[in-house]
Order: structure tokens, then C-alpha cells, then sequence
């Protein structure tokens, strides 16, 4: 009886690849809905939900707390980055991030880290730590619904789903406002749109890993969609598209 285990005795017909593999990416700008629509689609699938955003901005609340000057020190960021490792307690839902030892995820939303993290955000010292990072989490987790900036274009160019969510800016300001107040936060609209609209400029304007619609991903204007409608749609398009029973 042949007893070499079966990768051996058949190289090109066993790979390591989960065979159930499914990464969902997606993508777009600040309160375009993105985090509530990935953490309900996860959930309707049955996946795991990543925030990237959450990674830039526990990174920023850090460096906030160490005293960094963002603009100013760029390399202590960098090295930050390096040196303080990120990590998500999966057993919370939404998981909580952890930057080393400290729990930041009740900072993330606060008004002086969003002012911050683009200008994290756009390091290339960072990013290239923070993508690595996400690409081990998507080893880890590889039923996984993504979302960020850069996911379907730069760290998971080969997901089998992509989508790209727009809405206009008094539309996403309104949603952040809201969902600040939910949160007990103070909500002042008007320096929420600004803020939106300065990220959405240097979001996009950044060398490395900027905000583009993928090519491959279906592009949804929010707008004039209530939540459950455009969950709807993204549930309809991943039952198309996905390779895998979902
Ligand atoms: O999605 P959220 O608004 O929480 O993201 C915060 C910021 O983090 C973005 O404005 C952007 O500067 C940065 N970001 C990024 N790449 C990602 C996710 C977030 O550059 N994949």
C-alpha cells in the first residue's frame, strides 16, 4: 500500500489554499456606510468582518497619546508602527483593537483622531506594516468581508468579490454625525463634513494605496438607499459571484 502522504504522492493536485476560501472587499470613502453594511454582510454570510480603517486609526490614537507631532515626526509614526504591534480580539463583535496592550478601540471614533489618521494613513512606512498585517489576518480569517480604502485595489487584488460604495458628502456627514450620537459622542455636522471631505482629498491624493474604485468591483451610490436596500444588493452580488456556497 502506498503510504507517502497525499501532497506528495500528488503534487499538482493538493495545495494549501482553503478550498472555501471568500474574501469580500470593500471599498470607498468615509461615510459612504461601509463599516455597518461590511459588519451586517459578514454576519448574513456567516464570515468574518475586518475595519481597516480601525488599524489606521488605533495607530493614530496612539501616536496622539505618545505626543507625536504626525506632520512634524513622520518617522516616529513609522516607527510606531513597527514597533507597536496591532492586534483585534475576535471574540467581540465588532472585534476590539488592541495597539500592544492597550485596548483603543473607545478612542477611534473621537474627533482628533479622525483629524489625524489620514495624514497616518498616507506613510508609506505604515501602510506597507498595516498591509502585511491585513494580509495575515486574510490567512487567518479566510471567509472574510473587508473593508477600507485600499482592499479590493492593493491587499486583496485576487478577492472573488469587490465592491466600491459611494454618497455625497452632506449624505456621509449626516450618517457620521448620527452614528457619533449613537455613540454618546459629540456630533457637530458641519466640522464632520469638513473633516470628510479633507480625508476623501488626501485619501485620494496619496501615492501609496490611494482611494480608486477597482476595476473589477460594482461600484453602489448610497444616497438615496436605506441600509437594508444596499445590504440587499451586496448579499444579491456575492450569492452571484462567490465561487463558494455562501
Ligand atoms: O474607514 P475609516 O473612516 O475608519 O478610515 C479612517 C482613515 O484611515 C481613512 O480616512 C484613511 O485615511 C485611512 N484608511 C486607509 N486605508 C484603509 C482604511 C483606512 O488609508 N484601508
Amino acid at each position: 500500500m502506498d503510504i507517502l502522504p497525499l501532497r506528495i504522492r500528488y503534487p499538482s493536485l493538493v495545495t494549501d489554499a482553503p478550498t472555501d476560501q471568500l474574501i469580500v472587499t470593500i471599498d470607498g470613502p468615509a461615510g459612504s456606510g461601509k463599516s455597518t453594511l461590511a459588519r451586517q454582510l459578514a454576519k448574513l454570510l456567516g464570515v468574518d468582518f475586518l475595519d481597516t480603517g480601525a488599524m489606521y486609526r488605533g495607530l493614530a490614537a496612539k501616536a496622539i497619546e505618545r505626543g507625536i507631532d504626525i506632520v512634524e515626526e513622520p518617522y516616529y509614526v513609522v516607527e510606531l508602527a513597527r514597533n507597536c504591534p496591532l492586534h483585534f480580539d475576535w471574540a467581540n463583535d465588532p472585534p476590539r483593537l488592541y495597539v500592544r496592550d492597550t485596548d483603543m478601540t473607545d478612542r477611534l471614533r473621537d474627533m482628533d483622531v479622525s483629524n489625524a489618521v489620514s495624514d497616518v494613513a498616507k506613510l508609506g512606512g505604515v501602510r506597507q506594516v498595516l498591509v502585511e498585517n491585513q494580509r495575515r489576518i486574510g490567512r487567518e480569517h479566510p471567509r472574510l468581508v473587508t473593508e477600507g480604502r485600499d482592499q479590493g485595489s492593493v491587499v486583496f487584488p485576487a478577492a472573488q468579490v469587490k465592491f466600491y460604495l459611494d454618497a455625497n458628502p452632506a449624505v456621509r456627514a449626516q450618517r457620521r454625525a448620527d452614528q457619533l450620537k449613537q455613540m454618546g459622542k459629540p456630533a457637530n455636522v458641519e466640522a464632520i463634513r469638513r473633516n470628510i471631505l479633507e480625508r476623501d482629498h488626501k485619501d485620494a491624493a496619496r501615492a501609496d494605496g490611494p482611494l480608486i474604485c477597482p476595476d473589477d468591483a460594482t461600484r453602489i451610490d448610497t444616497s438615496a438607499m436605506t441600509l437594508d436596500e444596499v445590504l440587499d444588493e451586496l448579499h444579491r452580488h456575492v450569492k452571484e459571484k462567490a465561487k463558494v456556497g455562501v
